[in-house]
């Protein structure tokens, strides 16, 4: 963890670096321990992730939803957990919302397919609920890994369940969009957006969520690595 000099700087740079901890201040169990994902390549971690029962959601999915996209694109966009349709069809964001979405990435420049998409948790909470804390750490492993695997640039945390469970914090989502949050010893670069299905719910406030993906795309341009490549 940085030191005291150094989370000064970074405040002055508009970068927040997050002690984790649970959310409402909850002492956040380890992911499951020791987490054999962490070692595993791709094929053997879809396969684990399609036979979990970390869970209880494992009695319920039709299917866990893995992920999709560009195992080594610039971008990964991480949501909240499967809905109705991704757990029919396998797929993140791939019902209305996720339609959306599709929509704003290809307005911002980006192909669905050149980007990394995923969720927070791998099965469908029953009637869309929101996920449980032990849910989320149940699963976290696998989202830890994909990140490791895929080695974006910049992570954007799609909604505010997804942003306060991936940066362990209980901030609104208000104030946690427009700065650049870091993830992890690698200090990742995160950034926070609306949910589409929020987006569905209050049409007005796409405006928000497209200054947030060109605040993205800024961030990535000024990345020594991502150079401003789109994808
Ligand atoms: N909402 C999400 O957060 N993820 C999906 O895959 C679909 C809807």
């Amino acid at each position: 963890m940085p030191d005291s000099r150094q989370m000064a700087c970074l405040d002055a740079l508009g970068i927040d670096v997050y002690v984790r901890r649970g959310l409402a201040g909850a002492v956040l169990p380890p992911a499951v321990a020791p987490a054999v994902e962490a070692t595993l390549d791709w094929e053997p971690l879809c396969d684990m992730v399609a036979s979990c029962t970390r869970c209880a959601l494992h009695a319920t999915r039709t299917q866990a939803v893995f992920g999709v996209g560009s195992r080594t694109a610039t971008w990964m966009f991480v949501g909240e957990a499967p809905g109705a349709e991704e757990d029919k069809r396998g797929e993140p964001f791939v019902g209305r919302a996720g339609q959306l979405l599709t929509s704003m990435l290809r307005a911002a420049g980006l192909r669905r397919e050149d980007v990394y998409i995923a969720n927070m948790l791998k099965c469908r909470p029953p009637d869309n609920r929101d996920p449980k804390p032990a849910e989320a750490v149940a699963c976290r492993g696998y989202l830890e890994r994909q990140i490791e695997l895929v080695n974006p640039a910049l992570i954007v945390a799609v909604g505010r369940i997804a942003a306060q469970n991936l940066l362990a914090t209980d901030t609104p989502l208000a104030r946690l969009r427009g700065r650049v949050h870091t993830l992890g010893s690698r200090a990742r670069p995160v950034v926070v957006t609306y949910h589409p299905a929020y987006l569905l719910r209050s049409p007005s406030e796409k405006r928000k969520a497209w200054q947030d993906l060109l605040f993205a795309r800024q961030t990535i341009g000024r990345l020594p690595r991502g150079g401003g490549d789109a994808s």
